[in-house]
């Protein structure tokens, strides 16, 4: 895939203070993608700092660039620190998502800074009038995905990925590894295509799946089985199947930012599970974090929007429901009733 990068490369030849922006509660993808642009910024002399809105998976701290410029600043832990980035920068990248608001805190700091702005993202509808330049498609597996086929499309780099730092390529594949959940889902042709020249770069596949995949604590584990055995339900009239995490589960599990990935994919390993949510308390308790996965062409993107005050990809949505805990399993059954046929299938 070449990708035209004209109006970028002008942006970049000006920009020397670039502020690199996730999204709130960070993936892999999300951290994948901010710390493969670090790398790649700062190889080439520029002075990139990373926002993180809020906590991300301790089994991707290995990414966090080991440099007193590079760490990632959490914005929900440094809000001043962050706003003053956002306000000083010269250039603002946002990777892997297609709304500011999804930055949750930062959003207004954004639109009032006078940096260039970018944009490189992979979900359906992106706000891509906010951006001076933007790289927005559906058609690849993660953003880590596009942002390679961007930087092999620079000039710097020609189209050889030797040129690329390895802690960059290691974040890149890292990002489209944990989104397509490990060449499970949304993998294009171009995907093999990116994992092969990366792995032929020197990125070492297995420790990469053995860091992100095969760290997780003891307890984190015993959550898993915890949730499959006993927090599990399923409403076969919808061929649906979901699950509730409580902070004070939480607490008795150990639990730390990231331990729920994957647990919405678990129920999916039914035969009869079409559609699979998981309904988690937030931190400060203010809402519940709803997580929706589905098979083939039902679309809980559609669903997350129209129910769940959210949105996604297809397959993979999410979204927020202010209520209690308790009162979710009832608001669940009566989206599933209201769905409109029409919206269920893509
Ligand atoms: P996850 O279930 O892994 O948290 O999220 C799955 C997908 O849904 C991701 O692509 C993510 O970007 C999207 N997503 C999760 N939460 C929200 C949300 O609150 N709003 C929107 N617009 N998208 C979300
Ligand atoms: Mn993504």
């Amino acid at each position: 895939m070449t990708i035209d990068t004209k109006s970028l490369e002008k942006i970049l030849q000006k920009a020397r203070d670039i502020v690199l922006i996730g999204h709130f509660n960070p993936d892999g993808d999300a951290v994948g993608s901010v710390t493969a642009a670090w790398h790649f910024l700062r190889a080439a002399g520029k002075r990139p700092r990373i926002i993180l809105p809020s906590p991300y998976p301790e089994t991707l701290k290995f990414l966090d660039p080991d440099n007193p410029q590079g760490r990632i600043i959490i914005a929900e832990e440094h809000l001043e620190e962050a706003r003053a980035l956002v306000r000083d920068a010269d250039l603002i990248v946002c990777l892997d998502h297609n709304r500011l608001a999804r930055t949750e805190y930062l959003e207004a700091d954004i639109l009032a800074s006078k940096a260039q702005k970018v944009l490189v993202d992979h979900h359906l509808a992106a706000e891509t009038f906010r951006f001076d330049v933007a790289f927005s498609t559906v058609d690849v597996s993660s953003t880590c995905e596009l942002l390679f086929w961007i930087l092999l499309s620079l000039p710097e780099v020609d189209g050889d990925t030797a040129r690329i730092p390895l802690p960059c390529a290691e974040s890149l594949y890292v990002g489209m590894m944990t989104d397509t959940n490990n060449f499970f889902n949304s993998v294009y042709p171009d995907t093999f295509t990116m994992a092969s020249l990366l792995i032929a770069r020197g990125v070492d596949k297995d420790a990469m799946q053995e860091k992100v995949l095969n760290c997780y604590s003891e307890s984190r584990t015993r959550l898993m089985g915890h949730m499959i055995q006993d927090k599990m339900t399923l409403l076969p009239q919808y061929g649906a199947a979901y699950m509730l995490l409580s902070n004070l589960e939480k607490d008795e599990y150990d639990y730390r930012p990231g331990d729920s990935e994957g647990f919405v994919n678990l129920p999916l390993a039914i035969g009869s599970v079409q559609v699979s949510a998981l309904f988690t308390d937030n931190v400060d308790g203010k809402y519940v974090r709803v997580s929706l996965r589905s098979k083939g062409r039902i679309d809980v993107n559609r669903f997350a929007r129209r129910f769940f005050a959210g949105g996604g990809h297809r397959n993979a949505a999410g979204g927020r429901l202010y209520m209690p805990l308790e009162e979710v399993p009832a608001y669940f059954e009566h989206a599933l009733a209201s769905w409109p046929e029409e919206e269920k299938f893509s």
